[in-house]
């Protein structure tokens, strides 16, 4: 499992689907079936299909799948990144941005302009079973890390200063 680096740009990100909540109480995805702004929680209401019930406690989590483009085009790449990954890239964590996106829906739009063109550094998790064929590039891989190129670059978001 020795994780290797790509120099990449990020070509498509999807942003729209980047959040996603598992139950607390067995880690399995809950889906939103009511969007109530009294309740809380985000504002929308969970079920577990494990538990069959609605989710009382429930965690957001990341999950961005992006196209990223690898030696200048000569290859392009499936990837994700999880939880972490994403929150420090965007400086934000999942939880938070539910929050964000209560009053502002068009923030995930606005994240996917600021990815894409992007260039990275990524930080990839080698799936070693895989041996040293030749790679496909439908095969989708994890990122342990993005780091961007800009040495400049800051965080989406920055934490306010009350
Ligand atoms: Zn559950």
């Amino acid at each position: 499992m020795a994780p290797t680096a790509l120099h990449a740009t990020i070509l498509q990100a999807t942003t729209r689907n980047m959040i996603f909540r598992k139950c607390a109480t067995c880690g399995s995805k809950v889906l939103g079936i009511a969007q109530n702004h009294d309740i809380g929680a985000a504002g929308v209401l969970y079920y577990c299909q494990e538990c069959d019930k609605d989710a009382e406690a429930y965690k957001a989590n990341y999950e961005l799948n992006m196209t990223v483009s690898v030696s200048n085009g000569e290859r392009l790449q499936h990837v994700v990144a999880y939880d972490n990954v994403v929150g420090v890239l965007l400086g934000c964590t999942a939880e938070k941005l539910g929050e964000l996106l209560l009053d502002k829906p068009t923030l995930l739009d606005e994240i996917e302009e600021k990815l894409i063109g992007m260039k990275c550094h990524f930080v990839a998790r080698q799936d070693k079973k895989k041996g040293k064929g030749k790679k496909n590039s439908s095969e989708k891989i994890t990122l342990e890390a993005i780091i961007p190129a800009d040495p400049l670059y800051q965080p989406i978001f920055v934490e306010e200063e009350t």
